[in-house]
């Protein structure tokens, strides 16, 4: 008897995801030898290691049994508490309204879990963070990316998008977006609120960076202004101010849809680590947080200053850069006759790699654009990695 042919099935939402252009690129960006720019990796030299490792041992010695055991689907009490305390910065908040999640990541599975059901449209803005993307589209939304210009989502492309498509929800990363490294004025995000409360569509705001400031002002979310708490699901995350590999983030909630949040979270991993989360909120309560983010957004400022200084004069006449006020990113559009996709393999044999853009554009992509992180290399390997950026861009101007 021979056995039969098998194969696992495959869900037709993960159909032709095994490999993607992705994928390969960042294969390409981690070869020997490369400077890379396309993943937003913080520096781990800055990561703020003896208070966190503290802050374990403490957890460990004093609320062991505790933290090895299971918790509760919302998060555990003092880290919640800590998450409020943060907030209610800008919005107020209480312990009750927050979520923990397995960073910011996570925490767009959960919306998309509660409030998606297939064929249902998704607003986001052109470009915007292709993971969040990936996250609705696997629960069979479709996205349709709204039109920007230098202050993020146009207010009148928002309002016609979502008379004509009736969005389930619209998702915004206004405060130093990735990939464009933008930030939304306040007049701006008065006039999306103003839009939102007209059209009574939610909104599902993004903020992971938006306490990485260079220049000392923060922004408040969306969710502060009049009318929108209710109306806004609010995703932070420790991964850019603390560690990405603690993997704890948390957004907030208001009302009934606290409770299904709890349920698709407890459906798809029952509670985020208990350990880490009792030791994030250790640490947010005895180490001083703002003081190590003040410190490291002084260091990506410089390295920010170091890639836009010298990109800038390498780029070729109708090119445009952002000139980011915070994050991790900067944003480069070449221009009409360039495509970064294409220029990839030529930069990468030179030495250093990016994003190509079209990949964060859900419809209509600028193929002249990449994204480049400034924050994972010191400014003299920024400068030198970019200046054979610019030979690359060079020959693709002449040839
Ligand atoms: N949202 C945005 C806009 C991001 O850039 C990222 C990380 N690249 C995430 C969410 C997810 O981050 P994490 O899961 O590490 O919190």
């Amino acid at each position: 008897m021979t056995d039969a042919p098998f194969r696992f099935p495959v869900a037709a939402r993960y159909a032709g995801m095994e490999s993607s252009p992705l994928k390969d690129i960042f294969s390409l960006a981690a070869r020997e030898n490369v400077v890379s720019f396309a993943g937003g990796i913080p520096d781990p030299q800055l990561f703020d290691l003896s208070p966190i490792a503290e802050a374990y041992d403490w957890v460990l010695t004093h609320q062991g049994t505790r933290a090895l055991q299971y918790g509760v689907s919302e998060g555990e009490r003092e880290l919640r508490e800590q998450a409020a305390r943060r907030l209610s910065r800008t919005v107020p908040t209480d312990a009750s309204q927050i979520r923990v999640t397995s960073g910011s990541q996570e925490g767009l599975f959960v919306i998309a879990q509660a409030m998606l059901e297939p064929g249902d449209v998704v607003l986001v803005e052109s470009p915007t963070y292709l993971a969040a993307v990936q996250a609705f589209a696997v629960h069979g939304a479709h996205m349709i990316g709204v039109d920007t210009d230098e202050h993020g989502v146009v207010p009148d492309a928002l309002e016609e998008a979502i008379r004509t498509h009736h969005p389930r929800f619209v998702y915004l990363i206004p405060t130093f977006q990735n990939p464009t490294g933008r930030t939304m004025p306040v007049e701006r995000r008065q006039a999306v609120a103003e839009v939102l409360l007209r059209t009574g569509t939610p909104l599902v705001e993004d903020d992971p960076y938006g306490e990485l400031s260079f220049t000392g002002s923060t922004w408040a979310p969306i969710a502060a202004l009049p009318g929108m708490s209710e109306r806004t699901l609010l995703l932070n995350s420790m991964s850019k101010l603390m560690s990405p590999g603690v993997r704890i983030g948390w957004m907030r909630a208001e009302g009934p849809i606290l409770d299904t949040l709890a349920v698709a979270k407890a459906a798809i991993s029952m509670q985020s680590s208990v350990v880490d989360q009792l030791t994030v909120a250790r640490y947010l309560a005895t180490a001083d947080l703002d003081a190590h983010v003040a410190q490291v957004s002084a260091v990506y400022r410089e390295r920010r200053d170091a890639m836009a200084q010298a990109l800038a004069p390498l780029l070729p006449a109708g090119a445009h850069i952002t000139h980011p006020d915070g994050g991790m990113f900067l944003w480069a559009a070449l221009g009409k006759g360039y495509d970064a996709q294409d220029m990839l393999a030529e930069a990468v044999d030179a030495g250093v790699a990016y994003l190509p853009g079209w990949s964060f554009f859900a419809s209509d992509p600028d193929r002249s654009t990449m994204r480049l992180s400034f924050v994972t290399h010191s400014p003299e390997v920024i400068a030198d990695a970019i200046s054979r950026l610019g030979e690359v861009i060079a020959r693709r101007t002449e040839s």
